[in-house]
């Protein structure tokens, strides 16, 4: 599966039809929510999909709103509140202590769904590309990239004060011809990784620009009066510049990921969840973890649909060892250099990790993990 994100340009009476829709998702999805709560609660039974799903028919004949959405939409949602219970009773079962599935407040139910029909893209010439939508019309989209696959399900999405379609299509994996090359790399703080042949992605520049103005508009917020209008307006232009950075920030990690598929037919991380166990505590929870993760994340799916292969292994001594001789060469963190008194070699402190990282993976029973072919 491969999803596509477009955005939508809805005229402002096609815009107050998706406010509604969704108001309408989110009103049904916390009153599903309610009875599968109070018949529980009261009379000790779970309520069943089928049946929530057959009772919008009366739904529909009382309240009138529930008309004019199309109904697999209104199914859909029936589904959703389905499936917080059993994602709930499944970490109840692990031994977790979740919360109760919980009620959609305005602004925490963002989009809805054409499961399977409702929907079609026409094809017309670039620029003039339109979306149907069953009850709502055909909205203005903007396919900047071409549609791959038989699109599954559409999801409309509100992000803010946007609208935005994604599909998610069923497409055939495409194996890429072999490179016959393989790579380790080393994530950090100080650089966004070091590959083992001696490659180093930097962190971009603007995203560290936009980091900093979000810092700078947060410190705003902060001394803007609790309810007033000027505050308001200041949390929607730091929703605004959040969704920037992680748009930003996720260009970039498909962008990095794609060229290392591309590249190598082998690719070795560190394992992070054993990485983030042995980690020093200053260093603990930067913005870095969560994009590192969602860069290996990208990476393994993008390989597995390439025919390549994403292995893990245990990142402990990685930097310390020698990628020379394997002697162990103490450093702490400010040293960026890797020097060795016993073979001289001398190396950038994190391509010389990398190049342990590449070795424990392709080295029998090195591997912790393995993701792709
Ligand atoms: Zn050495």
């Amino acid at each position: 599966m491969k999803t596509y994100k477009f955005r939508l340009y809805p005229t402002k009476s096609q815009a107050e039809k998706l406010a509604d829709t969704l108001k309408s998702c989110r009103v049904l999805y916390n009153c599903a929510l309610e009875q599968r709560k109070v018949c529980y609660k009261q009379f000790g039974v779970s309520v069943r999909r089928l049946d929530q799903q057959t009772e919008l028919l009366e739904i529909k004949n009382h309240f009138p709103e529930y008309k004019r959405i199309h109904s697999q939409v209104l199914q859909e949602v029936i589904l959703r509140v389905e499936r917080s219970f059993q994602n709930f009773f499944r970490r109840v079962k692990s031994g977790n202590n979740p919360g109760y599935p919980r009620f959609k407040g305005r602004g925490w139910y963002d989009s809805f769904t054409y499961p399977q029909s409702g929907f079609s893209l026409s094809d017309n010439s670039k620029g003039n590309q339109r979306l149907k939508l069953s009850k709502i019309g055909n909205i203005r989209v903007k396919l900047h990239r071409a549609v791959k696959g038989q699109i599954k399900t559409c999801i409309i999405k509100r992000e803010v004060d946007k609208w935005h379609v994604c599909f998610a299509c069923e497409i055939e994996p495409e194996y890429l011809p072999k490179t016959n090359k393989s790579v380790g790399i080393d994530v950090g703080l100080e650089k966004f990784a070091a590959l083992s042949d001696g490659c180093i992605i930097e962190n971009p520049r603007f995203l560290r620009q936009s980091e900093a103005k979000l810092k700078r508009e947060q410190r705003k917020l902060s001394r803007k009066k609790n309810g007033s209008n000027s505050r308001k307006k200041q949390k929607i232009k730091l929703t605004k510049i959040h969704r920037k950075i992680k748009n930003q920030r996720n260009d970039f990690l498909h962008k990095e990921s794609r060229k290392l598929v591309e590249t190598y037919d082998t690719i070795v991380f560190e394992d992070l969840k054993i990485k983030n166990m042995i980690k020093n505590h200053h260093l603990a929870k930067s913005i870095s973890d969560a994009s590192w993760s969602r860069f290996i994340e990208y990476t393994s799916y993008k390989a597995e649909s390439a025919g390549r292969k994403v292995i893990f292994v245990n990142p402990r001594n990685t930097s310390q060892d020698c990628s020379g001789c394997g002697n162990t060469v103490k450093k702490n963190l400010s040293e960026r250099t890797h020097k060795c008194p016993f073979c001289g070699l001398v190396l950038d402190r994190d391509v010389n990790a990398a190049i342990n990282i590449l070795r424990r993976g392709t080295r029998p029973g090195g591997a912790t993990a393995v993701a792709g072919l």
